[in-house]
């Protein structure tokens, strides 16, 4: 089955290419942080700064890698494509940070679930307990929520679930709408896509698709996943994506049996076989259909994954495979970027949370400002790390 669907990697290679990239974004890098500062000397110093926080947060250099999809550059899973817009703002909200007495703005990420609806039985699910119930948020709620966190400076919104494409025309009018100075992606188990949806939702202002996998053999995922045929449907989904300029990215939760080098090995062989430009991480946490469970990875097993992490990014070996985004290491490094910080987590009723996984309602999307969700979401903390002033 992977072999039919052996796709060309997005991954940018080939060191002039690379170095032409790179110099383009510290070129664009500079451009900003000189005309936020007004002086040369100024931004020098911010480039060291942000160049520092980078390398402190994802333990390799900035703009080590890339991908290119459809005339925009990706170097990193949670920044806008660039050039555009979104990546401006981007950058500006990150420069802003590093200069002193200027207050912080903006947000990476805002996470959105659009609806209840889903007919998979994942283990890990952490909207179990609404799952399958009367959709509560109307369009006009969703499109003015996104309008509002662009005000904000927000440069990417990922609509979730339950699964978004049981949706899909609601999503379509929902991107038809939103504002064009952000991307957008869709978080999917990969139920419903096809060809024409895929083009469709391209078509309609979409920018990604993120499909969880979460093993690379078919009956070991479909098993986790409570639902045969759950893996077919994630790779044909990859693939409708890729065929319509999609950015892909695959969605990976690693139970304590897969801390193995040699499972992360095949799941990153197949998922550059598949042409994804990105791997997500997640480490299982007890909420949704895990609380209470005794599902956390051990001290052991998450060395294991550090390590897998840190060679995968420093060695040549896989200099053309897909960019891995894994959340547990930067966050045991330099604390949480949820809770407001460079994202959060809007569920289906329109109420905010710290994150999906740090589940618990703190205060509605809808009746309040952007200002007054931040505020009350960064005097909350989560359960399992700090949070950051990164
Ligand atoms: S994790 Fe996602 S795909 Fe799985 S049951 Fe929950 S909402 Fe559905
Ligand atoms: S709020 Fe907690 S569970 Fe959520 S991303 Fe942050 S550290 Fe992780």
């Amino acid at each position: 089955m992977v072999q039919d669907q052996l796709s060309q990697t997005p991954i940018v290679s080939g060191r002039l290419r690379k170095m032409s990239v790179t110099l383009k974004l510290l070129k664009n890098l500079y451009k900003q942080s000189l005309s936020r500062s007004g002086s040369h000397a100024k931004a020098m110093s911010i480039i060291k700064q942000v160049l520092a926080k980078y390398k402190d947060v994802q333990g390799e250099n900035i703009f080590n890698k890339a991908t290119f999809v459809d005339g925009r550059y990706y170097w990193r899973f949670a920044s806008p494509g660039f050039p555009s817009e979104a990546y401006k703002i981007m950058v500006n909200y990150e420069i802003d940070r590093v200069l002193p007495d200027t207050p912080q703005w903006g947000l990476s990420t805002v996470i959105f679930a659009i609806t209840k609806k889903c007919c998979m039985n994942c283990e890990h699910c952490f909207e179990w307990e609404n799952l399958n119930k009367p959709n509560t948020l109307q369009v006009s709620e969703i499109v003015e929520t996104l309008k509002k966190y662009s005000d904000y400076g927000t440069t990417q919104f990922m609509f979730s679930g339950g699964e978004p494409m049981l949706r899909f025309d609601d999503l379509v009018q929902v991107l038809e709408q939103a504002p064009k100075n952000a991307d957008y992606w869709v978080i999917t188990s990969g139920f419903g896509m096809t060809h024409e949806k895929a083009q469709k939702l391209k078509n309609s202002g979409l920018t990604g698709l993120m499909v969880s996998l979460d093993h690379h053999l078919p009956e070991e995922n479909d098993k986790f996943r409570g639902y045969k045929g759950a893996h077919s449907l994630a790779l044909k989904a990859v693939r409708f994506a890729n065929e319509a300029g999609l950015v892909t990215t695959l969605s990976l939760c690693v139970t304590r049996g897969y801390c193995q080098p040699e499972y992360l090995d095949a799941y990153m062989h197949l998922a550059k076989s598949l042409g994804v430009s990105f791997v997500q991480i997640l480490e299982p946490r007890q909420t949704g259909r895990y609380s209470g469970k005794d599902i956390l990875l051990s001290d052991d097993d998450t060395q294991r994954l550090d390590k897998y992490y840190t060679s995968y990014i420093n060695s040549k070996k896989y200099k053309d495979y897909p960019m891995i985004n894994y959340l547990g290491y930067h966050q045991r490094k330099v604390g949480c970027f949820g809770g407001g910080n460079r994202f959060f987590y809007i569920d289906t009723d329109g109420d905010a949370h710290l994150c999906p996984y740090c589940s618990g309602k703190k205060i509605s999307v809808l009746t309040n400002t952007a200002e007054e969700v931040i505020k009350t979401l960064q005097t909350n903390h989560c359960h399992a790390f700090e949070n950051t002033d990164y």
